[in-house]
C-alpha cells in the first residue's frame, strides 16, 4: 500500500487519510509522549476524580489515562472509518505567513480540528445525561488530543502539513517503527520533522514510560506561558505555533543528528508537562466534585 516515506504520528494519519492510504502508523509524540501525558496527569488527579476516571475507563483493557493515550491513534486498526471520521481531530493548522493565533471559522470550520474537538468532547465528558459510552470515548479523545495540542508540528504554520512535507535524514542509533524500517540504512533514518517530533526526540532517551515519567515528576509543574490570546484548547494551539519560530524547530539544514534531539528534548518534555498539567485541570473541571 502506498504511503509517504517515513511518515508518522497523529498528523501522519491524517496524510495518510489525503493521500489515500489505507493504514500506517498510529503514532503521535509516539505512544511514549502520550503515554506520558496521561500518566503524569493521572498521578495528579484529586481522588475523587480519580475515582471517577476508573469507573468511566472500567473494562478497558488498560484502564488508566496512559493506557487509553493512544486509542485516538489505534482506531486506524480498531475501527478505520471512525478513525477516517475524526483524522482531523489531530491538529490544527494556521494558514503560511499568518500569525498563530486561533480564529475558528479561518482554521477549524465545523469544529474539524484539535482545537474544536477538545471543546466538543469536553462538552460530552462534562454532560452526566449522556450515555456512559460516549463519556467514556470522550475521555479518551481529550487525553490524547490535549497532547496532541502541544506538539509543535500539530499546531504549525508552515506550507508543509505540519512538517510531514520537511525531509530529513537523520543518524540515530534508535530504530524505526516496523513500518518505516525500510527506510533506516546504516545507522541513517529517511524521516520528516513531524516524525522527528512524534517519535525521535523522546524515545532516543531511551527510557521506559515508568521510568521517564518518575523523571518528569520529580520535576516541579512547569511554568505555565503567560495567556495569550484565546483561552484553553485555542491558546495551547497557539503557543505550540509560536514555539515553531521562536525556538528556531526548522533546522536550516535537512541533516541531523542527536545534537538535534537532544537541543530539542527539554522544550518537548516541557510540553508533556505542560499538556499533563492542564490535562488534569481539565478533569478536575469536567468530572471532579
Ligand atoms: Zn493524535
Amino acid at each position: 500500500m502506498r504511503r509517504p516515506v517515513a511518515v508518522s504520528s497523529v498528523l501522519a494519519c491524517s496524510l495518510a487519510v489525503l493521500l489515500g492510504a489505507a493504514s500506517g502508523p498510529a503514532q503521535a509524540w509516539s505512544a511514549l509522549g502520550h503515554q506520558l501525558v496521561g500518566e503524569l496527569a493521572q498521578r495528579h488527579l484529586a481522588p475523587a476524580t480519580r475515582a471517577e476516571v476508573a469507573r468511566l475507563l472500567a473494562g478497558e483493557q488498560r484502564p488508566t489515562l496512559a493506557g487509553v493515550a493512544d486509542w485516538a491513534d489505534r482506531l486506524r486498526d480498531l475501527d478505520p472509518e471512525r478513525f477516517k471520521a475524526t483524522s482531523r481531530w489531530h491538529y490544527v493548522n494556521t494558514p503560511p505567513g499568518q500569525q498563530c493565533d486561533y480564529v475558528a471559522e479561518r482554521d477549524c470550520p465545523d469544529g474539524q480540528c484539535v482545537v474544536g474537538a477538545i471543546q466538543a468532547q469536553r462538552a460530552i465528558l462534562a454532560d452526566t445525561t449522556q450515555p456512559l459510552e460516549t463519556r467514556r470515548d470522550a475521555l479518551k479523545f481529550i487525553v490524547h488530543f490535549v497532547g496532541d495540542v502541544h506538539q509543535p508540528m500539530h499546531a504549525n504554520n508552515h506550507d508543509d502539513l505540519g512538517g510531514n512535507r520537511f525531509q530529513v535524514s537523520l543518524r540515530t542509533d534508535l530504530e524505526p517503527e516496523a513500518y518505516a524500517r525500510r527506510n533506516y540504512v546504516d545507522g541513517v533514518m529517511g524521516t520528516n520533522l513531524h516524525s522527528v517530533w512524534d517519535y525521535y526526540i523522546l524515545g532516543t532517551e531511551g527510557l521506559s514510560l515508568p521510568q521517564y515519567a518518575d523523571r518528569l515528576d520529580a520535576l516541579p509543574w512547569p511554568p505555565m506561558p503567560a495567556d495569550g490570546p484565546g483561552t484553553g484548547a485555542a491558546a495551547w494551539a497557539g503557543e505550540s505555533c509560536r514555539l515553531i519560530d521562536a525556538r528556531d524547530v526548522y533546522p536550516p539544514v535537512h541533516k541531523m543528528d542527536a545534537g538535534y534531539l537532544d537541543h530539542f528534548r527539554p522544550l518537548a518534555e516541557q510540553r508533556v508537562r505542560q499538556a499533563a498539567w492542564r490535562l488534569a485541570q481539565v478533569l478536575e473541571a469536567d468530572l471532579g466534585d
